[in-house]
């Protein structure tokens, strides 16, 4: 098959598989990640580390010396109810993050169709959990949207939209016809004013020592700092403050579709319910959806959760916070000894 028509019928396949856009550029396409990520560790010298964990993205052969071009597909997922419990605890994308990990969904079903399209035409390919490529570079490098200044990509759908990669040993193009999306009007800064801790500091520039997405679930397994702490508002888990604030994603979302299980998951996002849960709990309830926080960092939810229940202010908290000051994790009982000197309790 000619390397058109194979590009193609990869293209198909995705379509089939539930994408709503595909593409395929050459490793090559993403060699300007590393002088990106270098922009930023200049900006942001402190959060280097952050940069260096992302590093490996932009050379995906490194690892995969066969590795010749990355796919990348987008699938919507503004079109789920939100449940009241989780707005604004959990950022929107990880609510109907099964795709990823528990197999009961119908986008995981059409991602593991596509992965077995890909071996039975014999192409060797990789992927991973966090990605094996810069997603929103190749997304916009093939045409699928374009990048805005809050740094998501956006298609058709506004931001609301997962992506996903592979990296394959076949040397392919494929790009969609430019997308015909309005670019940011002049003068807006709406992202920028919005972010809780200004993270966000200019048009594509945000510093990940300070966004809270990566504060809620740190992967290097650190407490919040105290000074961004009452800026986090009361995400447990990501933030969605930037993309909630654009006007380029108003009226992109359309609560038309329940999403599998995710009713009877929210009944369990409560701050007085995580506070009192156990590791066997968060195990069997949080981690399979939310598995960034491992199922050994039952702190890190009760951290994130005192934090909340401070910038609350309320009231009702008050004996939760001080029940959490005998905790048997160090962790816990700053975070709640720091709340209890915030409250004047
Ligand atoms: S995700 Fe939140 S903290 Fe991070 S840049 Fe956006 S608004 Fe700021
Ligand atoms: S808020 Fe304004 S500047 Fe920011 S991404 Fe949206 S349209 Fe662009």
């Amino acid at each position: 098959m000619s390397p058109e028509n194979l590009a193609l019928k990869i293209r198909e396949k995705a379509m089939g598989a539930g994408f709503d856009h595909c593409g395929i550029v050459k490793v090559d396409a993403v060699a300007e990640y590393a002088l990106r990520l270098e922009q930023r560790v200049a900006a942001f010298p402190r959060s280097k580390p952050y940069y260096e964990f992302l590093a490996k993205l932009g050379t995906p052969n490194a690892a995969h010396e066969w590795g010749r071009s990355i796919i990348v597909c987008t699938m919507r997922y503004g079109k789920y109810r939100i449940p009241n419990q989780a707005n604004n605890h959990i950022g929107k994308l990880y609510l109907y993050g099964g795709y990823k990990q528990p197999s009961y969904s119908r986008e995981y079903a059409g991602i593991a169709a596509f992965d077995a399209f890909l071996a039975a035409e014999g192409i060797r390919f990789a992927k991973e959990l966090f990605g094996i490529a810069p997603a929103r570079l190749c997304a916009a490098k093939a045409n699928l949207g374009i990048i805005r200044n809050n740094n998501f990509l956006y298609t058709e759908h506004g931001s609301w939209v997962w992506l996903e990669t592979w990296l394959i040993d076949r040397e392919l193009e494929y790009r969609e016809r430019p997308k015909t999306l309005p670019s940011c009007p002049p003068g807006c800064s709406r992202c920028i004013d919005a972010c809780p801790t200004g993270a966000l500091k200019a048009p594509f520039l945000t510093d990940m020592g300070t966004c809270i997405a990566r504060l809620t679930y740190s992967p290097s397994g650190e407490e919040a700092p105290e000074h961004l702490r009452e800026s986090m508002g009361a995400w447990l888990y990501g933030c969605d403050d930037c993309q909630n604030a654009c006007p380029m994603n108003r009226d992109r979302w359309e609560e038309t579709e329940e999403y599998p299980q995710l009713e009877e998951l929210s009944r369990h996002i409560s701050l007085e319910k995580i506070a009192e849960m156990d590791e066997e709990t968060v195990s069997r309830i949080l981690s399979p959806m939310f598995w960034i926080i491992g199922k050994d960092k039952l702190w890190m939810w009760k951290c994130n959760v005192i934090r909340a229940m401070a910038n609350s202010k309320d009231a009702r908290y008050s004996g939760a916070i001080r029940k959490l000051c005998d905790d048997g994790n160090d962790n816990v009982r700053r975070t709640a000894e720091w709340a209890c000197r915030q409250l004047g309790i």
